[in-house]
């Protein structure tokens, strides 16, 4: 016998953004049977803040922004010219109550509580990626994956007591890290043998993290998923019925694409486009900077994905290029790519891994982090029926965007999902 839903057809998705987190949602959508339209302004998949990211699937390192170190460091940081963090006070009542939302979180128990449910939310989503990318032969040299091992450098030897608390920590919730000396760090990675700007004290080791290119993956995530693409083509407002569902998504131009659920994934851009509404999703743009430069001496660049912990760099090898990112800057929506930031990024390789780089072939890059107070991302139902989200996942998009696909598609098909759904709850 013919069931009621087959007769009905698959049940349609719109989904608007197909940055990393849009675009594996429209994978974990068609996954469940639902046909998918995948819209984006751009003319590719992942070229929005995904596109020059720290490519860093980063599993184990999931702790939120907001800690009590980070308000205390917080006067330092933005006093000093050249400090990895910025902020710019903005006018308006949303960034003032995003303000209070992060001093709030700001206490260990609620870094704590925050670090498990990300925790759990990385596992599925590396559950995830791997059954899928073992689903699409090729797909690993496809999107540059490896799992190369994670290793974070610290210069100061004071910062080790709670280095080592917060392994003790992380061990219980399944991650397995090693403290290890300096010579050990240089035996997991010669090119560091050479290291400037200091020595180094000791490192952390996490043998499993990973790295992949995020604008890659975006693509081959949204063409494996079999949707129709819709790129090139702004969203430009969200339409309801009488009844106030939300039923289409109205394109620049005026064409209207119907269906049963429209899933913003639209990274920071998601506040605007749902302010029409009534919607204040309580997400932030926190800027960014990278650099991908020619590897010209093999055997100087890292293979291990390295972060330096003083200085909040991460490095990554993609294909022939290193690539180096970091910063953090609360300052508007601005994407002015300000030479001294490239420099300095620029200047940490050069000290770094020593005659790695070529520098006349850079190619820098900004991205906005869409991040709320907490570092939780929005993931699932809003006040309006139709209307579902997954966005504001900070410096982690890359990391948590499988798994934030499946936990949105199972709630969006009323399955009971693999990870606690209300840490993610859709506010404002
Ligand atoms: C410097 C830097 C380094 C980072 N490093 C890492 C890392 O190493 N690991 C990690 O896990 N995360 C990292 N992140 C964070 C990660 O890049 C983001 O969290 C992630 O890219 C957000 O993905 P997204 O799909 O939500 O947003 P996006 O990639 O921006 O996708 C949203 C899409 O929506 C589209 N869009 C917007 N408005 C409209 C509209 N009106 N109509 C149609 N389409 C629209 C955009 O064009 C865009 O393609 C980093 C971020 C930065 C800035």
């Amino acid at each position: 016998m013919t069931s009621p839903t087959a007769l009905a057809g698959p049940r349609h998705a719109c989904v608007i953004g197909a940055g990393i987190v849009g675009a594996a949602t429209a994978h974990a959508l068609a996954e469940r049977g639902w046909r998918v339209t995948l819209v984006d302004a751009h003319a590719q998949p992942g070229r929005g803040e995904s596109l020059g990211n720290g490519a860093q699937l980063s599993y184990s390192y999931v702790e939120p922004l907001a800690t009590p170190d980070a308000l205390k460091n917080l006067p330092k940081w933005l006093l000093l010219p050249d400090s990895p963090l910025r902020w710019r006070p903005q006018p308006r009542f949303s960034h003032a109550r995003w303000l209070s939302e992060f001093v709030a979180a700001c206490q260990w128990p609620t870094v704590r509580r925050t670090s498990e449910q990300l925790l759990s939310l990385a596992e599925e989503s590396r559950r995830t990626l791997h059954r899928w990318l073992a689903a699409l032969p090729g797909s690993a040299e496809a999107t540059r994956h490896t799992q190369t091992g994670k290793l974070v450098i610290y210069r100061k030897p004071e910062a080790l007591a709670g280095v080592q608390r917060q392994i003790e920590w992380q061990r219980a919730w399944g991650c397995a890290q090693a403290i290890v000396g300096a010579d050990e760090v240089r035996r997991l990675e010669p090119a560091l043998a050479a290291t400037g700007g200091g020595p180094i004290a000791f490192g952390v080791w996490t043998a499993t993290e990973e790295v992949i290119d995020a604008a890659r993956l975006a693509v081959l995530l949204a063409q494996a998923s079999g949707a129709t693409l819709r790129l090139g083509r702004p969203v430009q407002r969200l339409v309801r019925d009488a009844a106030g569902r939300v039923v289409a998504a109205e394109l620049a131009g005026g064409e209207r694409i119907e269906a049963d659920a429209i899933v913003m994934a639209a990274g920071p851009a998601t506040v605007q486009l749902l302010k029409p509404l009534g919607a204040r999703p309580p997400i932030e743009p926190i800027k960014g900077y990278s650099v991908s430069l020619p590897i010209v001496d093999d055997a100087a660049a890292p293979r291990v994905s390295i972060t330096d912990n003083g200085r909040k760099l991460v490095h990554a090898r993609l294909g022939d290029r290193l690539r180096v990112a970091g910063f953090a800057e609360l300052i508007g929506m601005s994407r002015v790519l300000p030479p001294a930031r490239i420099e300095a990024l620029c200047q940490s390789v050069r000290e770094t891994f020593p005659g790695a780089c070529s520098f006349d072939d850079p190619q820098p890059w900004t991205g906005l982090r869409p991040a709320t107070p907490s570092g939780r991302p929005q993931v699932g139902a809003t006040r309006w029926p139709g209307l579902w989200v997954n966005a504001g996942h900070g410096a982690l998009g890359l990391t948590l965007s499988c798994g934030s696909a499946s936990l949105l598609a199972d709630l969006m098909e009323g399955r009971e999902p693999a990870v606690d759904p209300t840490a993610f709850r859709v506010t404002g």
